[in-house]
């Protein structure tokens, strides 16, 4: 176990990878993940739905999700010698003319290509659709599908390579500021540091506030469900997300979608079991947005939680007003995926000049 080093990251998930690698990139060598479970990525940055969606429901998280998606078209080869997002495409639906006028001009204000398209050819492609209330959508020919497996193990692995030491079973459990810096308490023994970067996903705000700061996030639950085989959906078919009652599905191999209700409740960290009651929820929603849908049989569902800051649910990068030796790579909220390689550069790049 290192005892002394530059920065300690506390998680491993996207945000705190994609940080690590980063860092070691502009050489930074002497970083420590320490990431409570056994294994990193158990959290949101595993169980997520994979979908690399640029135009977002925020101007500056949209920017950040093109600059995420660019590299993850092209990552850099000490992370992956291939995309790591497929070349699917989205098509974003709406029951209003209005809305998909606004998307599409919001596409061409960002640079974003887009092209739109009438229901009769989303219905080719998308079957199971018939009966939405929509007037037709927006296709974005390069969002796509993130291989999550790849782009966490890549960026872990890059940032080993490039000498951070990923300490797993490692939970921080306090801090103990020092002339210049910090030192982390873990339960695998203290790290001494000249910073401390909170990536922990769910848990940012309980780990800042043993740092001393003051910092809240909701933790929305939502719920993801994996239909039967109906073989209705070619693999290589874009993702759909309708905007007016939210709801999305993607193919999800062997003939199976992913779908989501879009369902968030607000939750403490940690809470990240499936409800009972969330298939229920689902043919609720489907049966209004999406009627075909309850013919599906769902196989399996799970749970995790988006985590947003309160302002303006944007993600929070950078060093704590309060705490010099504080820095934060949090609230990534729902489409942290797609964001995690600008992200963690722009973290990086914040972190190093205090390091000199
Ligand atoms: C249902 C759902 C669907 C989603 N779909 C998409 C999608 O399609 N596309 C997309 O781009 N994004 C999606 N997201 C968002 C994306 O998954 C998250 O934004 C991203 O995974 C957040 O990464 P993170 O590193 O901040 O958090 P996490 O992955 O949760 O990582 C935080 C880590 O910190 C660790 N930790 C916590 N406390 C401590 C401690 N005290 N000591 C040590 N370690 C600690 C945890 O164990 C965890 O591993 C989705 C999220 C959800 C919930």
């Amino acid at each position: 176990m290192v005892v002394s080093t530059r920065v300690v990251i506390i998680g491993g998930g996207f945000a705190g990878a994609a940080t690590a690698y980063w860092l070691v990139r502009a050489g930074v060598r002497d970083v420590v993940i320490a990431e409570r479970e056994e294994v990193c990525g158990l959290h949101a940055s595993g169980r997520n739905a994979a979908l690399g969606r640029q135009l977002t429901e925020h101007e500056c998280v949209s920017r950040l999700a093109i600059r995420g998606c660019t590299l993850l078209r092209t990552p850099p080869p000490d992370v992956a010698d291939q995309p790591l997002v497929s070349d699917s495409g989205s098509v974003l639906l709406s029951g209003r003319a209005e809305t998909l006028q606004r998307l599409g001009a919001q596409a061409a204000a960002l640079g974003l290509p887009y092209a739109p398209l009438a229901p009769d050819a989303i219905l080719a492609r998308w079957p199971p659709l018939e009966g939405m209330p929509m007037v037709g959508g927006v296709c974005f020919p390069t969002d796509g599908l993130i291989d999550i497996h790849a782009l966490l193990t890549g960026l872990l692995a890059g940032a080993r390579r490039g000498g951070a030491h990923v300490e797993t079973c490692c939970e921080v459990s306090g801090f103990a500021p020092r002339r210049g810096g910090v030192v982390i308490e873990t339960s695998a023994g203290a790290i001494e540091a000249r910073c401390a970067v909170v990536a922990a996903g769910a848990w940012a705000g309980a780990v800042g506030a043993l740092a001393g700061a003051d910092m809240a996030f909701d933790r929305l639950r939502r719920h993801l469900h994996l239909t039967g085989p109906l073989h209705e959906v070619a693999r290589d078919a874009p993702f759909v997300w309708y905007l007016d009652d939210e709801f999305y599905a993607r193919p999800a191999g062997g003939g199976a979608l992913l779908v989501s209700a879009c369902d968030e409740t607000n939750v403490a960290p940690g809470q990240d079991g499936a409800s009972a009651t969330a298939v229920l929820g689902l043919a609720d929603k489907v049966a209004r947005v999406a009627p075909r849908f309850l013919e599906y049989r769902i196989t399996r569902t799970w749970a995790c939680l988006r985590t947003f800051t309160r302002h303006g649910r944007v993600p929070l990068i950078g060093w704590d007003r309060g705490i010099p030796w504080l820095f934060w790579v949090a609230g990534l909220g729902g489409h942290g995926a797609t964001c995690s390689l600008a992200v963690g550069r722009d973290a990086a790049a914040a972190i190093v000049p205090r390091l000199r």
